[in-house]
């Protein structure tokens, strides 16, 4: 965390320091430009959240100089599985990709964010932390953006990574035309013994809906399966109740324990499209 004061003025103010903003301030740093990355949060997430970083993320990431240690912190994947309950119907393999990754690099968000700000930190940045930004106003020469604190930076440029409730959107009158998908979820990160193991994605449709197993770096596994009757705020880790039909090998699991937990979270993930 940088709690070194503002400075006045900057040419790129990023609101937000998650994956994005946190890759558009090692790109700036990188081409000498003057930014200034600030996150209303007092540290980074330590959530799983987008945990299968394709090739094409990959190939930006080497640009960054990124990629190697973020691989070496996940693990490649070559291979998604659809199954109908044990009865495999296809595979979709990555492994002949015309690109330098082929394969799905599998590795929690909170790894890609912590590499991330570790080659922003050794090109000599930071995050600004914590500050809210609560409003947005362009003029003729550019913007100015006021913290919740009263606090206020000018800046050539605001750039919007803030996330889905974008504040920055917001102040700009761009629109969000996404809507909430009509299923519910639930979502768990566990340990588990999983019959395929952890070198594929598995998706397995059953007669209750649709379960997602993808393997993560030491051992865990991510879950996903849809359910009847989500409640607006996550329940207590229950990984056992994830399953809706029988998977290739009824798993012994439980969720795991500590920091880095998703949970057994249910919800309506919003769309963008
Ligand atoms: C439970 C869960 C599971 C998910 N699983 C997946 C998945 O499997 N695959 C996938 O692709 N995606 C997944 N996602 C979505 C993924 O996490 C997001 O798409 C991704 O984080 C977006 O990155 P971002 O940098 O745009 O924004 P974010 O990661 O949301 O970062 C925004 C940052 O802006 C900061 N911020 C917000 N408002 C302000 C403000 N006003 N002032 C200052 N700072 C502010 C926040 O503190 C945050 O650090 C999941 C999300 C959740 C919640």
């Amino acid at each position: 965390m940088d709690t070194t004061p503002l400075p006045a003025r900057t040419e790129v103010a990023i609101v937000g320091a998650g994956p994005a903003g946190l890759a558009l301030a090692v790109t700036l740093a990188a081409s000498g430009i003057d930014f200034v990355v600030l996150d209303r949060l007092a540290e980074g997430a330590n959530t799983s959240r987008a945990a299968v970083v394709h090739a094409r993320t990959l190939e930006v990431l080497d640009e960054l100089g990124a990629s190697e240690e973020l691989i070496a912190r996940g693990i490649q994947v070559t291979r998604f599985a659809v199954r109908d309950g044990s009865r495999r119907l296809l595979t979709v393999p990555f492994d002949k990709l015309p690109t330098a990754h082929p394969y799905t690099l599998m590795v929690p968000q909170y790894e890609t964010e912590s590499v991330l700000l570790a080659r922003l930190r050794a090109l000599g940045g930071d995050v600004h932390r914590p500050h809210e930004v609560t409003s947005v106003v362009q003029d003729e020469d550019g913007v100015t953006l006021t913290m919740s604190t009263g606090q206020t930076l000018r800046a050539g440029y605001a750039v919007g990574t803030d996330g889905m409730h974008s504040t920055v959107r917001e102040a700009s009158g761009i629109g969000f035309t996404g809507s909430a998908y009509s299923e519910s979820f639930v979502l768990a990160d566990v340990v588990m013994d999983w019959a395929p193991g952890p070198s594929e994605v598995s998706l397995t449709f059953g007669t209750a809906g649709l379960t997602v197993v993808a393997p993560l770096p030491g051992g865990h596994y991510r879950v996903v399966a849809t359910v009847d009757d989500a409640p607006d705020t996550p329940t207590s880790p229950s990984s056992s109740s994830c399953w809706t039909s029988a998977p290739p090998a009824r798993p012994r699991s439980r969720a795991l324990p500590g920091p880095h937990v998703s949970g057994c979270t249910t919800g309506s993930p919003t769309t963008t499209g």
